[in-house]
């Protein structure tokens, strides 16, 4: 008698999805679409995620790369990964109503990079060039700021005085090879200044410990996040180093190829902090369709942040709702 072959599975990660600024972000724009009306202006992708950007240019919003190209007087969002203080200036030459969807554990790092900067420390931001949330707090010091990406750049850096360095991380980099570049810039300056408490936050270790998990006990991994997510691409790498035999970023159910499914048993899944769930679960469908019908949750953490929208949204009422929209909506 010939042995059958191993179930087919699904571990899935817990937490996964969005995170408590992702969130907040999100609402943002679509509270200042009921507000203000459309269209709203919103700095940058509001979060990095293809699928939330395309659903809230379908409501109203209008997403630009600069405040410049708002017109005068409208209302500008300002994306969850944070802006230099230039963009708040460019904002007010224009007359524009700020509405900051900046994450506030983003902001935490900008306080941390004015403080040191303020008692003159050479500060090395861990983080990647040309990133969105590195350009913003790096505009908040940029004569104090030097970005520094890994372990290599931590061994050649040069600082005015070796006594006075303090270090900071974007939130969403992977905490084990952050530790790595820590641990150099230790060696190099044993008086290194660490930040009062973690830079990378709480969403994005909670999902990068969940992957671990499943990564070690997965043929192939999915991660649903979009290519310019910073958190979704580090558990992709977190998910292989964990051990997982392939691990793959998909926008969708739509991206993932058959042929990935060949001799695997056990699919992890998770996604970025800046994905819907409902993405997850077309994924899930889409396994299910293929016989990995059973779903096992592998949880790390149980998360309850939240954080309160910005106070001049919510000083605002929503505009009374149109006479042929309540219509339209009633004969639908
Ligand atoms: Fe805030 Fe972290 Fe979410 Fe970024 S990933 S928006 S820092 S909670």
């Amino acid at each position: 008698m010939t042995a059958s072959p191993p179930a087919r599975r699904v571990l899935l990660a817990a937490p996964r999805s969005y995170c408590a600024g992702v969130a907040r972000a999100v609402t943002v724009v679509e509270q200042a679409l009921k507000r203000f009306g459309a269209p709203i202006y919103v700095r940058h992708e509001i979060v990095h995620n293809k699928h939330v950007v395309k659903t809230l240019e379908q409501k109203g919003a209008i997403f630009v790369d600069e405040a410049t190209e708002v017109p005068e007087g409208a209302t500008v969002v300002f994306s969850a990964h944070g802006v230099a203080p230039t963009a708040h200036r460019q904002a007010a030459d224009r007359f524009l109503t700020v509405i900051d969807a900046t994450c506030p554990l983003v902001t935490k790092v900008h306080k941390e990079a004015v403080r040191f900067a303020r008692d003159d420390y050479d500060i090395l931001l861990i983080g990647h060039e040309g990133h969105e949330e590195v350009i913003g707090t790096s505009g908040e010091a940029p004569d104090h700021i030097t970005v520094i990406d890994g372990p290599e750049d931590a061994a050649t850096v040069e600082v005015r005085d070796p006594d006075k360095v303090a270090w900071l991380s974007q939130t969403t980099l992977s905490v084990d090879e952050t530790m790595a570049t820590v641990a150099v810039l230790k060696d190099r300056f044993p008086k290194l200044a660490s930040p009062p408490s973690d830079d990378i936050c709480y969403a994005t270790q909670n999902r990068q410990s969940a992957v671990k998990q499943i990564g070690a006990d997965a043929d192939l991994v999915l991660v649903v996040g979009s290519a310019n997510s910073s958190n979704s691409v580090r558990l992709v790498e977190v998910a292989l180093e964990a051990g997982a035999g392939a691990a793959h970023l998909v926008d969708g159910a739509e991206q993932i190829d058959d042929g990935w499914l060949a001799d695997v048993h056990t699919v992890g899944l998770t996604s970025g902090a800046s994905v819907p769930d409902i993405l997850v679960d077309e994924v899930l469908d889409w396994l299910a369709a293929r016989g990995y019908r059973e779903v096992v949750v592998v949880r790390s953490a149980e998360e309850h942040q939240h954080f309160a929208l910005p106070r001049n949204l919510i000083a605002v009422p929503p505009l009374p709702q149109r006479k042929g929209s309540a219509d339209r909506s009633e004969t639908e």
